[in-house]
């Protein structure tokens, strides 16, 4: 057995040599106009939602002390969850630390050993690591292909208990939509759930709300911390009994829960087509692209290499795109990420489409 510091040496170098070494990014892009946030109203910033963060955290103090279970501090977690349920049209919402921590605590309180979860190709990590510890069965399909979901349920569905299909709204990597109404239809003829998670949706596109559970971030357009489920309240009421991240692990900090309540609040009020859809759209329609679906706009790449001397040459013009390489995406498909916010200038997005054009990223 290798020592601990050899062994991690060797592998960080096999990164590296492969273009694959990730890194934690510094503090600001100084300078750079950042094409990466997943801020996209720029909420985090929001005076409101500032200002209801700094009252919770005034007058509740700084942490929760402990779990929901154990002991409910403030009472913003209830009106933070009747501002979700309203938003997402369902009888109940139920809050959790994180998106992460939603997926961990949701998936394995109800599929396990003996069920079966389809789940479209390109999910993300989160719900993949959720199914891992539920021991359920998985099963993947092709990327928002109805048709092979539909024969591989039509196969496997009668070999198993109850069965959870898995999907996103709007997809983190490819910024493009699933057919959630033909899926809930789907769902419903094989007698299974959908499970969509909505983290880069919600506030930015209206996505059909037919998932039997609707997920979700707070730390995206909500812009501030949080994960959540929407759903019919005796599944919350399950939950609460069977969802072990939410059962153990502690409570979010008032003031986290009173931001994020004003970020749901100020998301329910906006009207029209969201500021971040439109940026992204003045993108694609500037180059020639496929019309932008939401506010992510990947433009692929090929190789790891070749997509960060892509980033490195618009960095040099001013602006900061993030790298997306494999394992994140598949092989081959190292990309560009453009994702577009509210705060973006119509002059800014205009430089930027000059700046992917001069350095050949898009045909
Ligand atoms: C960001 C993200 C999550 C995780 O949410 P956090 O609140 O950041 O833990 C889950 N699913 C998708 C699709 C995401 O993009």
């Amino acid at each position: 057995m290798p020592a601990l510091e050899t062994m991690v040496t060797q592998h960080l170098a096999e990164r590296h040599a492969a273009h694959l070494l990730r890194a934690i990014q510094p503090d600001a892009q100084t300078g750079l106009v950042s094409f990466a946030t997943n801020d996209y109203l720029g909420l985090s910033q929001e005076p409101t939602v500032v200002a209801a963060g700094e009252q919770a955290l005034a007058q509740w103090g700084a942490g929760a002390g402990a779990s929901r279970l154990v002991q409910e501090l403030s009472p913003g977690y209830t009106k933070l969850e009747a501002a979700l349920a309203a938003a997402k049209g369902t009888e109940a919402a139920l809050v959790f630390g994180s998106g992460y921590l939603a997926m961990l605590g949701v998936i394995p309180a109800l599929v396990g050993k003996g069920d079966l979860v389809m789940a479209d190709r390109l999910i993300h990590a989160s719900m993949l690591d959720a199914v891992k510890l539920s021991g359920a069965r998985l099963l993947r399909f092709s990327h928002n292909d109805l048709s092979i979901l539909n024969n591989k349920l039509e196969i496997n569905r009668n070999k198993f208990n109850n069965c959870l299909i898995l999907t996103e709204s709007v997809f983190s990597m490819d910024g493009d939509v699933s057919p959630l109404e033909a899926m809930r239809a789907l769902a419903d003829q094989h007698d299974a759930w959908l499970l969509s998670d909505d983290a880069h949706g919600f506030g930015v596109v209206e996505t059909p709300r037919v998932a039997h559970l609707q997920m979700g971030t707070l730390s995206k357009a909500v812009g501030g911390y949080g994960g959540y489920v929407c759903c019919k309240a005796p599944v919350r009421e399950y939950l609460v009994n069977h969802a072990r991240t939410l059962i153990y692990s502690t409570a979010l900090p008032p003031g986290v829960v009173a931001s994020a309540e004003a970020g749901v609040r100020w998301i329910m009020q906006q009207q029209g087509i969201s500021l971040p859809l439109q940026r992204a759209r003045k993108f694609t329609h500037g180059l020639g692209l496929p019309e932008a679906e939401s506010a992510i706009v990947p433009v692929v790449i090929g190789t790891a290499e070749d997509a960060l001397k892509a980033s490195e040459a618009l960095k040099n013009k001013g602006f900061y795109v993030p790298v997306m390489r494999p394992p994140t995406v598949p092989k081959g498909t190292a990309r560009l990420r453009f994702s577009f916010s509210r705060l973006h200038t119509e002059v800014q997005v205009e430089a930027l489409i000059r700046a992917v054009r001069e350095c050949g990223c898009v045909a």
